[in-house]
């Protein structure tokens, strides 16, 4: 109800006046400029597993190499930096759920463009949130990304069954080490739901990529339901220190 709610006023807005580019305030249909998206999400070499960004010529990160993750490929539109950190943030905690319409495309072409290794999933699920945080927020940001990416690349969207139940610690307050900790069995699929996960290539889809902490459990948890691969699909990812 919630959703239905919010959604329309700022999509007239969008679509009926002219509208400026959120990082360069040039007038644009957009909310980012077709020039900004391009600028600030330049096509480099990044880690197959946890998209991390590699020197040219390299496919997999050390991290990786050491200890093989259980998500097989991942995408990224960019960085964690300027203006996506803005931009998340007006996304995910300010109300402007508008903006998974200009950012879904480029997640959908940064997915699109990843390396043809692998088949591409035929389901797309977001990270979830727990109910409180829904409520709280009135949207998943993950699942406004999810279902937008779904359409444009013509892959079927699911928010139903992969959950999370109770809310567990800000991972952002925790240390490096406790994350996962935190995060082990804040995930499940429900016994209802594996008939749909069993033998699916699965992509999660989310907004940002810190540590991978939520994206590894997450992918382990849909292995385990039965799920022949998961692939991680964020738009930003925190470059490390
Ligand atoms: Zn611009
Ligand atoms: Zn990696």
């Amino acid at each position: 109800m919630r959703r239905q709610y919010i959604e329309p006023m700022p999509r007239l807005r969008v679509a009926l006046l002219p509208s400026q580019c959120e990082v360069c305030r040039l007038w644009s249909r957009d909310r980012l400029c077709p020039e900004c998206a391009t600028r600030f999400a330049p096509t480099v070499a990044r880690c197959e597993h946890c998209a991390l960004r590699l020197p040219g010529g390299v496919t997999v990160c050390g991290a990786c190499l050491r200890e093989p993750p259980p998500q097989r490929q991942a995408a990224c539109v960019a960085d964690y930096a300027f203006p996506w950190d803005g931009l998340i943030a007006d996304f995910k905690f300010h109300g402007h759920v508008e903006l998974a319409s200009a950012l879904a495309p480029l997640l959908a072409r940064a997915s699109a463009a990843a390396p043809a290794r692998h088949p591409p999933p035929d389901l797309l699920l977001p990270v979830p949130l727990s109910p409180g945080r829904l409520r709280e927020r009135g949207y998943n940001q993950a699942w406004e990304l999810a279902r937008r990416v779904a359409r444009l690349r013509g892959i079927a969207a699911r928010a139903d069954l992969l959950s999370r139940p109770v809310e567990t610690a800000h991972q952002a307050d925790l240390p490096r080490a406790q994350r996962l900790a935190n995060l082990r069995a804040a995930f499940i699929v429900e016994p209802r739901a594996r008939a749909a996960i069993l033998g699916r290539h699965v992509a999660l889809v989310d907004d940002v990529w810190t540590t991978g902490a939520t994206v590894r459990e997450c992918a382990a948890v849909l292995l385990r339901a039965g799920a022949a691969s998961v692939d991680a699909w964020v738009l930003a990812r925190t470059p490390e220190h």
